[in-house]
């Protein structure tokens, strides 16, 4: 996916209607229900924000713990945080990542929920997989709850269909999920290995059920595998059936679960027109989260690697607009910005945000230094907290479908 395809089909009407959850995000991640990602109480106090000496705290707190403990930061986090990671990536990357660190007892995961629970089914039972703040969840993982796609299984299996249909998960999704697509012949992909994925997939059955991120789904399908937008239809798990009759899931290649990322669903085709006037002359770079007319307009289309490597294989003084995460296009526009490289002036790379609005994950923003220091100085005294743990059921199935993914061509 590198290339902008030449017109800009419709996305269908209500791809970006949200959906009510089920529980309000709790703002502080305090006094919640501890069976969901949705807000915990952190016992004892957390460090005022404001705190001077966070840094420092921060910083003894993980020399005290050594070669115990291995910080993972995933791209989209604060910079405060950053610093303190080992290692940077992506979900996937991460998770795998901290599997080759065997002798780190404590993975202290700077992302969000459903990431730590990958990093610890991919883990070994001997490590302990920490998320600083519990209520840093992704609200389109919190998009496909486990009884709403059983439900929807029988949806398929009353229309004649679910022998046919292939599960397809992203990354971006509970373990249940994950463990429900193990179950029924399905593969988790990446926003790198979606197309490999759908390949994979259309070779052991006739349809694929994509989950959760719609917009992944529609990309990939129409961008990478040829399809047409009338081969796919949206199941919306608030609707009787999905919304769909029997006959529109029989007619259907791509059965796209109705959830999305409410950041990269904040950019419109608007964003792509003004910033084609502000800045003439600029490639646009998005993720395929975006929603698909946005995709359509770019000119690059890809993952947070991919777009990382786009940006450092440019050419000096060439111009760019990314739509993703905010912290992380900061970050490379802050990276590549004109200065002066081991004492030589460099022309630099002018990277803008796509939009004009400020696009935070408000998820992985929770994490914060309070948060961090929180969890290391627990660690470092003896106390595990947050810790996240898939039980072994979950954790086979879910298994399962990562090991089908790590074994696409
Ligand atoms: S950026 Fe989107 S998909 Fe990623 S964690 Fe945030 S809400 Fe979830």
């Amino acid at each position: 996916m590198n290339t902008a395809p030449p017109s800009a089909p419709a996305t269908p009407g209500d791809a970006l209607d949200v959906q009510p959850t089920p529980l309000a995000l709790l703002l502080l991640g305090r006094d919640a229900d501890p069976r969901s990602e949705r807000g915990v109480e952190c016992p004892g106090d957390l460090p005022s924000p404001s705190d001077p000496g966070l840094i420092e705290r921060a910083r003894a707190a993980k020399e005290r713990l050594g070669e115990k403990v291995f910080v993972l930061g995933h791209h989209y986090q604060r910079d405060e945080v950053i610093q303190f990671a080992d290692v940077t990536g992506d979900s996937f990357k991460l998770a795998r990542d901290a599997a080759a660190r065997p002798e780190a007892e404590y993975i202290v995961f700077c992302g969000v929920h459903f990431m730590a629970e990958s990093a610890d089914i991919l883990t070994s039972d001997r490590q302990q997989v920490v998320l600083p703040d519990l209520a840093a969840g992704c609200s389109m993982a919190d998009m496909a709850t486990a009884e709403q796609v059983a439900e929807c299984w029988d949806v398929l299996t009353e229309a004649g269909v679910a022998d046919a249909t292939v599960p397809v998960s992203y990354m971006n999704s509970s373990a249940d999920i994950k463990a429900f697509t193990g179950r029924h012949g399905g593969t988790i992909c990446t926003s790198s290995n979606a197309g490999r994925a759908l390949d994979w997939a259309f070779g052991q059955g006739e349809k694929v059920l994509f989950l959760p991120d719609q917009h992944l789904g529609r990309n990939t399908a129409v961008r990478d595998m040829g399809m047409s937008l009338e081969d796919c239809v949206v199941y919306n798990p608030h609707k009787p059936n999905g919304g769909l009759t029997p006959e529109e899931l029989r007619a259907a290649k791509m059965i796209l679960w109705r959830g999305h990322c409410s950041v990269h669903g904040r950019f419109t085709l608007d964003s792509v027109r003004d910033v084609r006037e502000r800045v003439p002359g600029v490639n646009v770079l998005v993720h395929p989260e975006c929603r698909h007319e946005v995709v359509a307009a770019a000119d690059y289309v890809g993952s947070t690697e991919y777009i990382i490597k786009t940006l450092e294989a440019a050419p000096a003084g060439s111009k760019w607009a990314i739509g993703t995460e905010l912290n992380l296009v900061r970050r490379l526009a802050n990276r590549f910005a004109p200065g002066l490289r081991h004492g030589e002036p460099q022309e630099g790379k002018e990277i803008v945000f796509l939009d004009r609005t400020v696009c935070f994950c408000s998820t992985m923003n929770r994490i914060d230094l309070p948060h961090l220091v929180w969890a290391l100085e627990s660690l470092a005294d003896g106390k595990v907290v947050n810790r996240i743990q898939v039980d072994p059921e979950t954790e086979k199935f879910a298994k399962l479908a990562l090991e089908r993914m790590l074994a696409l061509p």
